[in-house]
């Protein structure tokens, strides 16, 4: 398929906003489903997990690709719900373009905002969808002055809603200059272009004259025509709106009501329309890991192979797979590739295309598109794998921290093998989460990104392995570092098996406050022989994971490695590790360490009548409050929380508010844990 008519895009919403309603109509109109299934009957495609039926949310990012016209669209399914931020990130730097829906009724709300700056960070652009236009109460205009309002790029109004006794009735088409009307009562999808009623007219075009005079802007030979009253046609008016969102300049606004089936079918016209080819978007960018000179990538069949993973998925019958963002070269079956993240050789044994949950097998796949594999071992998300001629590294993307944390243990003994077996996988599944040892009481912690997250990867235990772990409370996932300079050393001299072994590892550790982590080998080559350096270095990374006062992660370190001894017959890699994270933990042991907290960003908003008992109660949590702002009827409070202080806030906002207000919060960054709060911290974690 030519790559000009692929379009990878994303759908995102804030929860409840339409999003598994719309693409099911997509689903339907493009021949995929040949029934409409219902969000609120369960029967929704792209909700293929049961819990997520459920639950009535999308949390994989299973991809599918369907066909409109002569264009075939690739769609992400991204999550909508905060704590599955690490998908949604995931699953943006792989699309060249997204459809952000918004609710007529609730507008712009918090968690849009995230995503929508999440899409900034990424370049992608974009067009919005404003859906429940049916419902009795919906204000198109408001939620376009809200656009404005809340993001940078400038919403370009291309539609308006024909709306009679609170009834929506159609859309004027601004570009065509017609209007769309859904009249067939036999057949409730079909749409008819008429001409645009008299008393509509003077209102469409002034409409028409804002969205010419923002292009004009950005677009000189919109403005001329415009100051010589020249007609515009469609084709030219579309490819100079198209330009303007490649660029990030504006952001078309579509309409609608999926539930109703009006207005998806214009919608998907305009993600062909407007949204980029693969071919459009900039080359990526990456190193080759062998020379460290930065190296690009054109989207193009020809250049060398190079893609990105960006989902991990275990399936029972084919083991690993990978969903991968193909952006230059081909990819044949029985391929050999090099997973450049890993320096691994990889075989392609399987490649699938994807609808919902069903693969479909193919032997080719080309640039610019997406598609999953088998065949691949030790890669995990954010992987790139690359020709093995050309190599190329690209950045990987970045994932915010896991914060919460339960303990875990098995139930019964005989499950204790199984239960390790299955964390594992799910860590190979999802970067975010990650299963921590208290070193001081042996406890096994389970980390992710918040309660929810954490809840679903829980559910996942018992659906897929029919685990059911005894759980704690959840818990802050604190992290460890240090206030000083201080060495520690480890000398392995042992015999294992039949086998003297040895190694001896001296390492400096000292706070390094912009950074999380740093490694330096200060060691000159006659000293200790190369390839003992990067298992000292794994062996360092391996032990950080686990800190020395209650087995959270240790943050904000320099390591220098500043004595080794070796010996020729008696080394080797393993044993250096080893050692290095012995001396490691030994170089924690000679400092003075403190814990840190995470504190969390949050967005609440509520009506007026109650933002005073909810200030009052966010300040009876430690809260730091930035601002409120007010928006018809609303307040909108920004303010900053030490995480420890919010478990179980959906609640107490629920009872606060009589279940009016809402909130989103997401990571700031560690601080260390004040005197006063400590006792009561170290006591629940059982340190003293
Ligand atoms: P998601 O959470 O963004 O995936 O939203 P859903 O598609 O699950 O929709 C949330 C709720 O809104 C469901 O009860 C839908 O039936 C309803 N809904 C979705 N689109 C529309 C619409 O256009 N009009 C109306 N009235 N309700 C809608």
């Amino acid at each position: 398929m030519d790559l000009k008519s692929v379009r990878n895009i994303g759908i995102i919403a804030h929860i409840d906003a339409g999003k598994t309603t719309t693409t099911e109509r997509i689903l339907f109109y493009t021949g995929k489903i040949h029934r409409i299934g219902e969000v609120d009957d369960a029967t929704a495609t792209m909700d293929w997990m049961d819990q997520e039926k459920e639950r009535g949310i999308t949390i994989t990012s299973a991809v599918t690709s369907v066909f409109w016209k002569s264009y075939k669209i690739n769609i992400i399914d991204t999550p909508g719900h905060i704590d599955f931020t690490a998908e949604v990130e995931r699953s943006l730097r792989v699309l060249d373009g997204a459809v952000i829906i918004f609710s007529a009724i609730e507008g712009v709300e918090a968690q849009s905002e995230t995503v929508w700056r999440q899409a900034d960070k990424y370049h992608v652009p974009r067009i919005a969808y404003i859906n429940k236009m049916d419902r009795n109460g919906a204000d198109f205009y408001c939620v376009v002055e809200s656009i404005k309002e809340k993001f940078k790029v400038p919403p370009l109004v291309v539609q308006i809603p024909i709306v009679s006794e609170d009834n929506f009735n159609g859309i004027i088409d601004l570009i065509k200059m017609k209007a769309i009307m859904w009249t067939k009562e036999e057949d409730e999808h079909a749409f008819e272009e008429k001409e645009i009623p008299q008393v509509l007219k003077k209102n469409a075009y002034q409409m028409r004259n804002s969205m010419l005079e923002m292009l004009a802007n950005y677009n000189n030979s919109i403005m001329n025509k415009m100051l010589a009253s020249e007609e515009m046609s469609e084709e030219y008016l579309k490819e100079a709106i198209r330009e303007s969102v490649i660029s990030y300049q504006v952001v078309p606004v579509f309409l609608g009501s999926s539930k109703k089936n009006k207005g998806v079918q214009n919608l998907l016209d305009g993600v062909c329309d407007y949204l980029p080819s693969p071919m459009e978007r900039p080359a990526v960018e990456g190193i080759n890991p062998k020379t460290m000179e930065p190296v690009s990538r054109k989207s193009d069949a020809k250049s060398p192979f190079c893609s990105l993973i960006y989902k991990i998925e275990i399936d029972k019958h084919l083991g690993k797979i990978a969903y991968i963002r193909i952006y230059s070269g081909t990819l044949d079956v029985k391929d050999q590739v090099i997973d450049t993240t890993y320096d691994e050789k990889i075989r392609i044994s399987k490649i699938f295309i994807m609808h919902s949950n069903k693969r479909l097998e193919v032997e080719r796949i080309e640039a610019g598109e997406i598609c999953a594999i088998a065949g691949i071992r030790k890669s995990l998300t954010g992987s790139t794998l690359s020709d093995p001629k050309h190599l190329i590294i690209l950045e990987k993307p970045m994932f915010p921290e896991p914060v919460v944390s339960v303990s875990i243990e098995p139930r019964k003994r005989d499950d204790e093998n199984k239960l390790e077996i299955a964390l594992e996988k799910l860590q190979e599944e999802d970067p975010t989460f990650k299963v921590l040892i208290n070193p001081e009481t042996g406890q096994k912690l389970i980390s992710g990104m918040g309660e929810l997250h954490i809840e679903i990867l829980l559910d996942r235990l018992k659906r897929e392995q029919n685990l059911e772990p005894r759980i704690g409370k959840p818990i802050v996932t604190y992290r460890e570092s240090i206030r000083t300079m201080s060495t520690g050393n480890f000398e392995l001299n042992r015999i294992i098996g039949q086998k003297s072994v040895f190694a001896y590892v001296k390492l400096k550790i000292e706070p390094n406050k912009k950074n999380i982590f740093k490694f330096e080998n200060t060691l000159k080559k006659d000293m200790l022989p190369m390839e003992y350096v990067k298992p000292i270095e794994d062996g360092v990374k391996a032990a950080l994971s686990n800190g020395i006062l209650a087995g959270f992660p240790v943050i904000n370190i320099k390591v220098s490695l500043i004595e080794v001894r070796y010996d020729n017959q008696y080394s080797n890699e393993n044993a250096f590790q080893f050692a290095s994270s012995q001396a490691f933990k030994n170089a924690l042991r000679n400092n003075d360490n403190f814990l840190l907290e995470p504190i969390m960003k949050l967005n609440v908003t509520v009506p007026n009548e109650f933002v005073g008992n909810v200030i009052n109660d966010l300040n009876s949590r430690l809260t730091y409050i930035n601002g409120i702002e007010s928006e018809s009827g609303r307040e909108i409070i920004n303010c900053e929380v030490p995480l420890s202080e919010m478990f179980g806030y959906m609640n107490d906002l629920r009872t606060l508010t009589q279940g009016r207000g809402i909130y989103v919060m997401e990571f700031l960054q560690f601080m260390e844990i004040s005197k006063e709060k400590l006792p009561k911290v170290k006591e629940s974690l059982g340190i003293y």
